[in-house]
């Protein structure tokens, strides 16, 4: 079977409900970044980067995967799918999709403070201080804050040299390291950029899709199902 390898981003959810944060002038959900997702801001303020990561993980358990996540289960009857995702929602796997790696860290997830090995999925959304781990220590969400290490990027990286065809959808391609993975793609293999807002890119012959997840993956995943595409540009 021939891989395909999809690279999503936070647009892929966006018709779930789920807001990106690059289309809501540099904030995420009414919070500057800076404020909710660095390690500092869980230095300077625990207690709202709770709160924040709480509010992200309830709405997920309330919001339900689009049609784009359905076309990408469909593909799987044909091909080897391979999802890596920098949402940190589940939506992919609730869809269906059986292989699914998070670069950014998982919302249904939280870890140790002291030890991020030791990493569960609570049963209720919210996480206040004072919960802790079965070592003791305070528990943090289980996502990779900006300026954080991408521990799976090696992972991500392997799968990527061995596509076929890569399609990303809805990511801007501007955070890094997750953006340089498109250079990780074989020479010979097409790589297809579906998003509404995409710019032509100067690092590798894309051809881009220029709409909405749910609205172009169905049909395109029609035509990679028909052979249509790989036949002509493969
Ligand atoms: P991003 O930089 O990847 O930008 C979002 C992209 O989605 C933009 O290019 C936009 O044009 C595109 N887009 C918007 N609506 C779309 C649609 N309906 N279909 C297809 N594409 C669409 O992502 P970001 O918002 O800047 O977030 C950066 C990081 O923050 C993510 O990598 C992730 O770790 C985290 N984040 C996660 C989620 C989530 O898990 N759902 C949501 C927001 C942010």
């Amino acid at each position: 079977m021939r891989k395909i390898v999809v690279f999503t981003g936070a647009g892929m959810s966006a018709e779930s409900g789920i807001k990106t944060f690059r289309d809501s002038d540099g904030l995420w959900e009414n919070h500057p970044v800076e404020d909710v997702a660095t390690p500092q801001a869980w230095a300077r303020n625990p207690r709202l980067v709770l709160d924040f990561y709480n509010a992200r993980r309830k709405q997920m358990r309330e919001v339900e995967p689009n049609k784009g996540h359905a076309a990408l289960v469909e593909l799987e009857k044909c091909f080897n799918v391979q999802i890596i995702t920098q949402n940190v929602d589940n939506l992919h796997e609730r869809a269906g999709s059986s292989s699914v790696l998070h670069l950014h860290g998982e919302l249904d997830k939280v870890r140790s403070t002291r030890n991020p090995k030791l990493i569960f999925t609570p049963e209720h959304w919210e996480i206040k201080l004072g919960d802790v781990g079965e070592d003791g220590a305070q528990l943090r969400p289980h996502i990779v804050w900006f300026g954080e290490q991408v521990p799976m990027f090696d992972v991500a990286i392997d799968i990527t040299q061995t596509a076929d065809i890569m399609i990303v959808v809805g990511t801007s391609l501007v955070v890094y390291p997750a953006a340089s993975l498109i250079e990780y793609v074989p020479a010979n293999a097409p790589i297809f950029l579906i998003d509404p807002k995409a710019e032509p890119q100067s690092r590798r012959n894309i051809e881009i899709i220029r709409g909405t997840a749910a609205e172009e993956l169905p049909e395109f995943v029609k035509k990679l199902i028909s052979n249509e595409i790989t036949s002509k540009n493969a």
